[in-house]
C-alpha cells in the first residue's frame, strides 16, 4: 500500500481519496477549504497544514484542481519537495499546453508523471468508476494504473505526456456539439407537431443515435434517469461544459485544427452560462435553443 498525497479534495478530489483509502493506502490531504479538510478527514483521509507537508513522505502525488494555473502553481511548489522518482498524477481538466508544461516540471525533478483527466463526474468519483485517460510514458503510466484502480472503471493509456488531456477535451467537444445537435431535433420536433417518444424510438435505434440522446435525453421522459426529468440539476454543469468546450477551442487553434462547430458550441454554451446558468445541467442548453425561436 502506498503513501499518497492528495491535493484539491473538492467535489471530485473527496469522493476519489475516500475510495483510495478505502482501498487501504494512507492518503495525506491537503485543500486551501477547511470545509473539504473537514469532510476529507471524515473520509480517513490525514489532513495536512500544506501542500509540501502533504508531499514529504510521499510515494505518489495526485492533484484535482480547477485549471492549469493551479496545477502548474502547486507542481512549483511541490516538485522540488519530493522525492526522487515519485509518480505525479494530475487528473484536473487542463488546457494541453498547461499539462504538458506540468510533465516539463515533473522531469526537471526526476519525478515520473502522468496527466489523467477524468469523466464519469461526482457520481463516477463517488461510485469508483471514473474513466481515466492518461498520457505520459510507459514507465509512469503502469506505476499508476493500480493507483488509479480503485477510482476507475476504465484506465486508457492514449499515447505521450497531454494525450490524457486531448482525449478528454476531444471527447467533450463531441460531447457539446452533439447535445446542441439532439437539443436542436427535439426543439424542431415539437414545431412539426412530433412527440418526444416518437422521435426518440426513430433516432435512437436509427443513424441520430448517439449517447447525448440514448442515456442524457435532453426532454423528459424517453429516459428516466436523465437530468432533464429534475427540472436539469446536473449532471454535468453548463459551467464545466463551456469550460471543456474552451480548452478545446485554446488547443485547436494552438495546434492549427479547424474545429467550427465546436466553435460555435463554444458560442451558444457561454452565451446560455451569461444567462445564469452555469450550474444548470448541460443538457439544458435546449431552453435556451428554444429561446431562441423567432429571433
Ligand atoms: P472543485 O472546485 O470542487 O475542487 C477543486 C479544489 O481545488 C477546491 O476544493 C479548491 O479549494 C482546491 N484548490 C485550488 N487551488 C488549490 C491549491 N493551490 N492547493 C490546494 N487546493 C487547491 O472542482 P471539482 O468539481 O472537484 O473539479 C476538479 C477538476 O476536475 C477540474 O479540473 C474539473 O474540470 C475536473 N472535472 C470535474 C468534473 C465534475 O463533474 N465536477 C468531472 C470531470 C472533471
Amino acid at each position: 500500500m502506498a503513501t499518497i498525497a492528495f491535493i484539491g479534495l473538492g467535489n471530485m478530489g473527496n469522493p476519489m481519496a475516500a475510495n483510495l483509502v478505502k482501498a487501504g493506502h494512507t492518503i495525506h490531504g491537503f485543500d486551501l477549504v477547511t470545509e473539504n479538510l473537514e469532510t476529507a478527514a471524515r473520509n480517513g483521509v490525514v489532513v495536512m497544514a500544506n501542500a509540501e507537508a502533504a508531499v514529504k513522505d510521499a510515494d505518489v502525488v495526485i492533484t484535482m484542481l480547477p485549471a492549469g494555473k493551479h496545477v502548474l502553481g502547486v507542481y512549483k511548489e511541490i516538485a522540488p519537495k519530493a522525492r526522487k522518482g515519485t509518480l505525479f498524477i494530475d487528473s484536473s481538466t487542463i488546457d494541453v499546453d498547461s499539462a504538458k508544461g506540468a510533465h516539463a516540471i515533473a522531469a526537471e525533478h526526476k519525478l515520473l508523471s502522468v496527466d489523467a483527466p477524468v469523466s464519469g463526474g461526482v457520481g463516477g468519483a463517488e461510485a469508483g468508476t471514473l474513466t481515466f485517460m492518461a498520457g505520459g510514458a510507459a514507465a509512469a503510466f503502469e506505476k499508476a494504473q493500480p493507483i488509479l484502480e480503485p477510482m476507475a472503471g476504465r484506465i486508457v493509456h492514449c499515447g505521450a505526456d497531454g494525450a490524457g488531456q486531448a482525449a478528454k477535451i476531444c471527447n467533450n467537444m463531441i460531447l457539446g456539439i452533439s447535445m446542441i445537435a439532439v437539443g436542436e431535433a427535439f426543439a424542431l420536433g415539437e414545431k412539426l407537431g412530433l412527440s418526444h417518444q416518437a422521435l426518440f424510438d426513430v433516432a435512437s435505434t436509427s443513424s441520430g443515435q448517439c449517447w447525448s440522446l440514448t442515456t442524457y435525453c435532453p426532454v423528459p421522459g424517453p429516459v428516466p434517469t436523465s437530468p432533464a426529468n429534475r427540472d436539469y440539476k446536473p449532471g454535468f454543469a453548463a459551467g464545466l461544459m463551456l469550460k471543456d468546450l474552451r480548452l478545446a477551442q485554446e488547443a485547436a487553434q494552438s495546434a492549427g485544427a479547424a474545429t467550427p462547430l465546436g466553435a460555435e458550441a463554444t458560442q451558444l454554451y457561454a452565451l446560455f452560462n451569461a444567462m445564469g446558468h452555469e450550474g444548470t445541467d448541460f443538457s439544458g442548453i435546449i431552453n435556451f435553443l428554444r429561446g431562441q425561436a423567432g429571433q
